[in-house]
């Protein structure tokens, strides 16, 4: 029994897959002082019984990183750590059940392609030629993998061990955390075995997260599902084929029907995701035990028949095979099914790995990420898909658990840009909510928050079924249309609840905000955007500065960013600061009134000076009380932001609305404002404006007061500038067919990729589909010609001025 050392650096609490590669990463790093602590044996949670699938494949860029990185780690692995490891590299057959199918295909191939593999689509009869044994007739396509394969996980746990203890770190088993504290800025880790003291904690220990979570005052938005699969007896059909052909089979997925079929030897493996599926320890008659190491729940096959008979018709020879076992354990999901990956929100020095449902193919990312997440605070990719900060205080217990039963069911669905997912809603209501779904409203959730994304009239399709598709157009575009065009000629009005708000006040603020935003503070009266840079110069986020007086001010950003930025803002914070930051977003909601009418019909409702000029501020009364008028459009018309307290919002939107009514007042979505600010070149956060890059590259070089003796990232941005930037952002007219560029589809010039697409959509007001993007520097100049790769198929695009492509001079903005 290894002995427990008084100290370390870091601990690591769970000895999973991605606890292990935490360790490896962490030690291959220098930073060999650290310590994994694991209740039981390596691999008793949900690693040892894992299939063991390593794909590639994810409609996720970050995903896809870490499952590529995983790949080509587990490939040297063995050898390095001098570790046997059984990892075949077989391939995967992904079959296309329909053209949208096809289309997710082709855009994850071009993905792939961005990030180094060679993903390939198959025609049905290339998919016999792969997959001899399948049924093929009703089929579209397929996407090949020639990456995919399968490892021992069990195997590959004891490898990253004994790769991290070689290089010094250490592994102590048997050995549970019971309860944690904090003690002069260390942790202190309770055990059995004794304590640890420690500057870091990890917390990743797979589904006993919410657990060890617990054990810090956190609640980890996670819940546990029952996963099954059914191993077959060898098929001599199979046999025979393998020998002759020298290899196995390429696992297949049917995604359309939900399942993986993998051989195994020469049987095979059926691993379905089935719809009809079952949670556990969610309910009083099913708690959770203290400990289900190296357990299983009993054999459920019911659920999986639908699947099995599917598979015999897919693929007749397994028709032929005897089931000789069945594996059914826990796994854990979080509300998306990403797992967690990074700092423990609200906790100091204490970081999140946990919560997988993928956790054998991501592990070896996720220790790398894991790992940078520790060391340097930061990462290299944008993680922000895994950042536990992207949930806040909504995810209760039952929206984990309907979630989780939401995303099991459909693990391998498409996600149409159009389609809302209906599970876990109405968590956070704006307080006219009711008023705006009487006008047509059709939700989604932002971090929690029910927002319109477009209106619908009365007989429109709001269907589910009529959102399964990539394509612009469906019973939403004329809506759409109509509140982008309400907007440029008469006004519109968005209920945007959620946004979030920090209020900072004391002596000192102003000089602190100097210190970390790049560009200038505004003045008392007036509201600024500000960029947050970290010390590499990278894009941390964006917020608007309302400056109400000396060392007074609100910060507001996006609503998913509330955690994520506060923890920023608070990071930052000097030791001994007189000033305080108060989030207060549950105090103020958000009406955006934008349009040529905005001015008259804001005028009939308050005496406010409606002559003030863009990027002001003032307080005001509507119908008898306080908000604060903010002259300032993400739509890009004139307008104004109305900031009420909440209880206040029904009573000015009531007088707004019934005075807009002869001005052509219309209520738009968030679906209208998208197209809107994508047409004046207006970025969105985590798209447009992720660490994926840095302040010059996104082109923010008005927002850097270069001026300033110092602020968070300026070496860093200095020497980029002196050497100049690699890529730059642009703006491009695209002739795209019926889809616009999605997030991370590639740009070409010829034969060779010179950059990304961060977002892209169709732009009502100029007729045009539109995308922004990153490009080769060399070639952002304006009128150049590349081509934009979408769902697989190129379109011409052209580099624009760096101004709006509608309303270029901001005269209707200034009006
Ligand atoms: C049937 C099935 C098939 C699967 N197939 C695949 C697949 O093919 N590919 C894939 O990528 N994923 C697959 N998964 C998912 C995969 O198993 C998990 O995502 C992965 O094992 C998670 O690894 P982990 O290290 O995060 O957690 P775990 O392996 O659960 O490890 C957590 C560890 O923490 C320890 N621990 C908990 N509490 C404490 C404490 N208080 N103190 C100390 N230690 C503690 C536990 O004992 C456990 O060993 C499958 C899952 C199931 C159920």
């Amino acid at each position: 029994m290894s002995e427990l050392p008084s100290t370390a650096r870091v601990v690591i609490i769970g000895g999973g897959a991605v606890g292990a590669s935490s360790l490896y990463h962490l030690a291959k790093a220098g930073w060999t002082d650290c310590i994994l602590l694991e209740k039981n044996e390596l691999t008793a949670g949900s690693t040892w019984h894992a299939a063991g699938n390593v794909p590639t494949f994810s409609s996720s860029w970050s995903l896809m990183n870490m499952q590529r990185y995983s790949a080509g780690l587990y490939r040297g692995l063995g050898a390095e750590v001098d570790y046997p490891m059984n990892y075949h590299v077989t391939g995967s057959v992904r079959l296309g059940h329909s053209r949208e199918r096809l289309q997710e295909f082709k855009r994850v191939v071009g993905m792939g392609r961005y990030q180094g593999m060679e993903l390939d689509i198959l025609s049905p009869s290339e998919i016999k030629s792969r997959y001899p044994f399948a049924e093929t007739h009703d089929l579209t396509g397929a996407l090949y993998d020639p990456n995919d394969g399968d490892i021992d996980p069990a195997q590959l746990t004891q490898a990253l061990a004994k790769g991290a203890r070689d290089m010094g770190a250490k592994v102590v088993r048997f050995c549970p955390v019971t309860s944690v504290r904090r003690e002069n800025d260390e942790w202190v880790i309770v055990t059995p075995k004794g304590e640890v003291r420690c500057e870091y904690v990890v917390n990743a220990a797979g589904y006993y997260a919410r657990e060890v979570g617990k054990m810090f005052g956190r609640d980890v938005p996670m819940m546990v599902m029952s996963h099954q699969y059914m191993l077959f007896d060898t098929i001599p059909e199979l046999e025979a084929w393998s020998k002759e052909a020298g290899h196995k089979l390429p696992l297949l997925r049917d995604v359309d029907s939900s399942y993986y079929l993998r051989q195994e030897k020469y049987g095979m493996n059926l691993g379905p995701y089935e719809k009809n599926c079952k949670a556990h320890w969610v309910t009083k008659d099913d708690p959770m035990p203290e400990d289900f190491s190296f357990q299983l729940f009993p054999d459920d096959l019911e659920r999986l028949e639908w699947y099995l008979n599917d598979a015999i018709e897919r693929v007749p020879i397994l028709g032929t095979a005897g089931l000789s076992k069945m594996i059914n354990g826990p796994i854990p999901y979080a509300p998306d099914g990403n797992p967690l990956i990074g700092p423990m929100p609200g906790v100091p020095n204490a970081f999140e790995a946990c919560v997988f449902t993928f956790g054998i193919c991501q592990a070896g990312g996720a220790g790398k990420v894991l790992a940078e997440w520790v060391m340097h605070g930061e990462t290299e990719w944008d993680m922000w898909s895994c950042d536990p900060r992207r949930y806040t205080n909504y995810t209760d217990p039952q929206y984990c658990i309907d979630k989780g039963m939401e995303i099991y069911g459909h693990e391998y669905a498409m996600h149409f840009p159009k389609h809302y997912w209906p599970a876990g809603r109405d968590r956070k209501h704006s307080a006219i909510h009711d008023r705006i779904k009487a006008l047509g409203a059709q939700f989604k959730a932002y971090n929690g928050w029910e927002r319109a994304m477009w209106y619908a009239k009365p007989g429109d399709d709001t269907s589910e079924a009529a959102t399964q598709t990539w394509n612009r157009n469906g019973p939403w575009s004329p809506r759409i249309e109509a509140e982008c065009l309400a907007v440029r000629d008469t006004a519109g009005i968005l209920d945007l609840p959620g946004f979030s708000r920090f209020r900072v006040k004391g002596p000192g603020a102003t000089e602190w905000l100097k210190g970390l935003i790049t560009g200038r503070v505004p003045k008392p009266g007036r509201i600024g955007l500000a960029y947050f840079s970290d010390d590499k110069g990278r894009i941390v986020t964006e917020m608007s500065v309302m400056m109400l007086d000396e060392d007074f001010f609100f910060l507001i950003t996006a609503a998913a960013a509330q955690w994520h930025d506060l923890e920023w803002l608070t990071k930052h914070m000097p030791a001994n600061a007189a000033f305080t930051i108060d989030d207060v977003t549950e105090q103020f909601s958000c009406q955006i009134l934008t349009g040529p009418n905005a001015r008259a019909i804001l005028a009939e409702v308050t005496d406010a000076d409606l002559m003030k000029p863009w990027l002001t501020h003032q307080s005001c009364q509507i119908a008898g009380i306080w908000l604060q008028l903010v002259r300032v459009s993400f739509a890009g018309e004139l307008g104004w932001e109305l900031h009420t307290k909440v209880e206040d919002t029904p009573a000015a939107f009531d007088a707004v609305w019934a005075a807009g009514q002869k001005h052509g007042l219309t209520p738009f979505g968030m679906e209208a404002l998208d197209s809107l600010r994508i047409e004046k070149g207006y970025r969105a956060w985590k798209g447009d404006l992720s660490t994926d890059y840095t302040i010059l590259q996104g082109g923010l070089d008005r927002f850097v007061d270069w001026s300033k003796p110092s602020f968070k990232g300026k070496p860093a941005l200095e020497r980029e500038k002196q050497q100049g930037v690699t890529k730059r952002f642009v703006t491009l007219v695209v002739d795209a067919s019926d889809r616009d560029a999605p997030y991370m589809s590639t740009l070409w010039h010829g034969d060779e990729v010179v950059g990304e697409t961060t977002s892209g959509n169709w732009g009502y007001r100029i007729g045009k589909s539109v995308a922004l993007g990153m490009l080769r520097a060399d070639l952002a100049v304006p009128g150049t010609e590349i081509e934009v790769e979408i769902f697989g198929d190129k379109h011409r695009a052209v580099v624009q001025e760096d101004k709006p492509l509608f309303d270029p001079d901001n005269e209707r903005l200034r009006a």
